[in-house]
């Protein structure tokens, strides 16, 4: 153990040693809080003869709670039962065993998807007579999880805001939802904290057994913590008080989804004894990127200061490479790539490219599997593998051949049109008896026995939606039968009054014309069937490179906590990073800016950024601005390429 502690510094040192009483890390990136959470759950063990079964840790993702575990039983040469897990995964266990607690609930509860939940809130609306135009389901969802963020039953926010004419419905709305779940025996993804909590307010009994049970309690990215969590780490540490939190106020980056800040900042306000380290020494980064991290960050109000330095040298400068459009920018990326991990023998691991919103990826996947570069997508789906962009291939067939059954089996109930499970078994049944396809059989609904009126007249309406487009497809080049079909099914409109998910999700389908018009323009053949083809080619060989271990792209988002050695941040233009919803708010336009300070603070030894100075996004394409990030890094930390 002795020489365990001598991988640390004086400070990390002292933050594991503080086994005892309410302890802040307060540190900036890459000064190693999570390597110091690592290290004591080892001393923990090791040294203070602590039961692995008396520790809990939480971290932000599955994964890092997966690599956490690993680095522990590694340091420690053995295999432990640990309670390291995301919030989410301990409130299950525990629900799993105390569920039976709760009114209403028996042992054997499922979780509802998002699937599931927009269904109860469909129901709930019919019921209750209510517009779905008006109250939007994806809408209401929103704001039922938001209501659970801050522990607010069905009647706390019936009293609190059932004056108002509109939110009363929506408390009708949210108190019949929680009816129909626990009829259903389920619970949502935010009833696995809420009802923790519940559990744990309305049985002191339970609340004090996971007290004795969970002695040191440890949290990892403190910063993007809610209240609902908040309200568990803190009855959890009522008693023993040995809880130890991380974070880096800088980092705080979720608030949109319902973080608070305030969680650390006020830490020492809960815990006024509490022991508050610092971390100012950074390991991952040169001091190059750190100097750019620091003065980016800078520029927010209201910080606690911090100010990171490293012995790891001054390190290459940072290149910044202003790119004609995003292909340019993709082949500068790539290509820089292929010259490291040749030059400089670099593995492929090494290198990550990190965006604001999920479609950038698209076209420098297209580049990678155009010259056989594998890669992975984290936190997300390889753009052609989304479940949305998958629809409107299928849609694409369908038109192109309705006789394909698969694609119109996919496609025949998206956007929800009414045409449910029994009848498109009895339409199947149809097709099998008579030898026809699937579409065939839609032509002859009139003679199945079985199908409702409605159902019926939704799926003639659907037949003169594929043959319409049929026709838009032998006049028209891909790009605009795309337009067409994600306009005229509905799919677009849908998604675009969802939530931010559903809005993403529209922007991929977007995203979907800018991948045609870049094949229009490449191509004599612009047509329906040239396109499909094509993409069929590229696809194959993406299937070949998914086993190999490739470069990594990601969301900024999704880039919390982790460090490659060579690090792209691209798209560094206004609207697109800081996003423009940003332009107008200040704490928007901050979180913002801790979000380019993540992504700078990623990288190890180099840092790339990238604009383009023209951009096709979501269909259409314009001018951009460089992002206001840029001028604020040094000049003289950044060379021009
Ligand atoms: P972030 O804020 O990005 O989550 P962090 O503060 O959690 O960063 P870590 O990921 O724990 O930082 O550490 C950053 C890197 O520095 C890791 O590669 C880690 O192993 C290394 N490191 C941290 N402390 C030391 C040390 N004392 N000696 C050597 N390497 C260290
Ligand atoms: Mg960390």
């Amino acid at each position: 153990m002795e020489n365990l502690l001598d991988n640390l510094n004086k400070q990390q040192r002292e933050a594991v040693e503080h086994t005892e009483g309410p302890l802040l890390i307060l540190a900036g990136a890459g000064s190693g809080k999570t390597r110091v959470l690592t290290y004591r759950i080892a001393y923990l063990i090791n040294e203070k003869n602590v039961y692995p079964s008396n520790i809990l840790a939480i971290t932000f993702t599955n994964k890092a709670a997966k690599e956490m575990k690993e680095r522990v039983q590694s340091l420690l040469e053995g295999s432990y039962d640990m309670w390291v897990s995301t919030f989410h995964a301990a409130c299950a266990r525990i629900l799993r065993t105390q569920v039976e607690k709760l009114d209403g609930y028996k042992k054997n509860f499922i979780i509802f998807d998002t699937d599931d939940q927009v269904k109860v809130i469909k129901e709930c609306l019919k019921e209750l007579n209510y517009n779905e135009k008006n109250f939007p389901p994806k809408e209401m969802l929103s704001s039922i999880s938001k209501t659970k963020d801050q522990l607010m039953t069905p009647g706390r926010f019936m009293d609190r805001y059932g004056r108002d004419f509109r939110l009363k419905k929506v408390a009708d709305i949210y108190s019949l939802y929680q009816k129909k779940l626990m009829a259903n025996n389920a619970l949502d993804f935010d009833d696995i904290l809420f009802k923790t909590v519940e559990l744990f307010q309305n049985n002191p009994d339970v609340l004090q057994y996971y007290q004795n049970k969970f002695k040191y309690i440890m949290v990892d990215e403190y910063q993007d913590t809610n209240y609902c969590q908040y309200m568990l780490v803190n009855l959890l540490a009522k008693s023993h008080r040995n809880l130890c939190v991380v974070g880096d106020d800088d980092q705080c980056i979720y608030s949109w989804r319902g973080a608070d800040i305030g969680n650390i900042l006020n830490f020492e306000k809960d815990f006024p004894d509490a022991k508050v380290i610092k971390l100012e020494q950074n390991y991952r980064s040169t001091q190059t990127i750190l100097d750019a991290a620091n003065s980016v960050i800078d520029r927010n109000f209201g910080r606690k200061s911090k100010r990171l330095w490293t012995e790891n040298g001054e390190g290459k400068p940072i290149v910044y490479y202003k790119a004609m459009d995003e292909r340019d920018e993709g082949d500068f990326i790539i290509g820089e790539i292929d010259r490291l991990a040749f030059q400089e023998h670099r593995d492929l691991k090494s290198f990550a490219i990190l965006y604001r919103t999920n479609s950038q990826s698209r076209v420098i996947e297209e580049m990678c599997m155009a010259r056989g570069i594998p890669y992975k997508i984290v936190g997300g789906h390889r753009f052609y593998d989304r479940m949305e962009v998958k629809d409107v291939i299928a849609y694409l067939r369908a038109i192109q051949d309705p006789d394909g059954d698969l694609s119109i089996k996919r496609i025949i109930n998206v956007p929800k049109r009414g045409i449910g499970k029994a009848t498109l078994d009895l339409l199947e049944a149809y097709a099998r008896d008579t030898g026809n396809s699937l579409y065939e059989a839609l032509l002859f609904v009139d003679s199945i026995d079985g199908i409702g009126k409605k159902a019926k007249n939704s799926i003639k309406d659907f037949v003169r939606l594929i043959a319409e487009l049929m026709d838009v497809a032998e006049k028209e080049s891909a790009s605009a039968v795309i337009n067409e079909v994600i306009m005229r099914s509905g799919y677009l409109e849908v998604l675009e009054k969802g939530d931010d998910e559903d809005q993403e999700r529209g922007k991929n389908i977007k995203e979907l014309i800018s991948a045609a018009l870049e094949y229009e323009e490449k191509n004599e053949d612009s047509s329906l069937q040239g396109f499909l083809e094509n993409m069929a080619l590229m696809s194959d060989i993406d299937g070949l490179k998914e086993e190999r271990e490739g470069i990594t792209m990601m969301t900024l988002h999704s880039a919390k906590g982790l460090e490659f050695p060579v690090v792209f941040i691209c798209g560094l233009e206004e609207g697109l990073f800081p996003t423009q919803r940003a332009f107008f708010d200040e704490h928007q336009l901050e979180e913002e800016r801790r979000l380019m300070y993540v992504g700078v603070t990623r990288a190890r030894e180099k840092l790339y950024l990238s604009s383009a100075f023209e951009r096709t996004i979501y269909g259409s394409s314009s001018y951009t601005m460089e992002s206001r990030f840029l001028r604020e890094i040094p000049k003289d930390l950044m060379i021009k390429m």
